[in-house]
């Protein structure tokens, strides 16, 4: 059964997670075999916040990337129409760095960081924007505003198809993450 549907799917380019629920860690070995020979990539996640992932940033990365697969669905740019998997990047709305400097507890900073509610699709190119608040999200109107000192660049204003945040930032806790962005 699994066999058959996977073969209607590219399965090249497909990761699957594995996610760690109490003692239930892995797939089937049949399951995985199958995958294997499709040349599907496994991923394992740790859904808890073990030891492990706090100290671990791959780990920490992963788990961001499964609860933004839940939060947000399939991987396509928020911003423009870019769905190529392997250029769309969870972007945090509230920066990793910036959350790392907060007082607030080492337990409620990891949630923040791995948290899919703080994040967004983007492109590579739109992720690189944002990070370097060329392009911004007006936390009160929720559209997109470009930078003065960049405005001369039609590449950045031409890239932009979706200037309207509020279908991602579409709930209380993305609204207070990106005032922590902008606080
Ligand atoms: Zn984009």
């Amino acid at each position: 059964m699994l066999y058959a549907a996977m073969a209607k799917i590219d399965s090249s380019s497909m990761t699957v997670y594995q996610v760690k629920e109490r003692d239930l860690d892995k797939l089937p070995e049949p399951d995985r075999k199958v995958m294997k020979k499709l040349g599907v990539h496994l991923e394992q996640i740790d859904k808890g916040l073990t030891r492990n992932t706090e100290n671990n940033s791959s780990l920490r990365f992963k788990l961001f990337t499964y609860n933004m697969l839940r939060v947000r669905g399939a991987k396509k740019c928020a911003w423009c129409d870019c769905d190529v998997p392997q250029m769309i990047e969870g972007a945090h709305i509230w920066p990793v760095f910036s959350i790392k400097k907060a007082v607030l507890e080492d337990s409620i900073k990891k949630q923040a960081a791995t948290d899919g509610d703080n994040g967004i699709w983007l492109c590579r190119n739109h992720h690189k924007l944002f990070d370097a608040d060329i392009v911004n999200i007006n936390p009160k109107k929720l559209v997109l505003q470009i930078i003065n000192s960049f405005s001369s660049y039609s590449y950045i204003k031409n890239s932009i198809s979706c200037n309207d945040a509020s279908n991602y930032i579409d709930g209380k806790v993305s609204k207070e993450y990106l005032e922590q962005r902008y606080s």
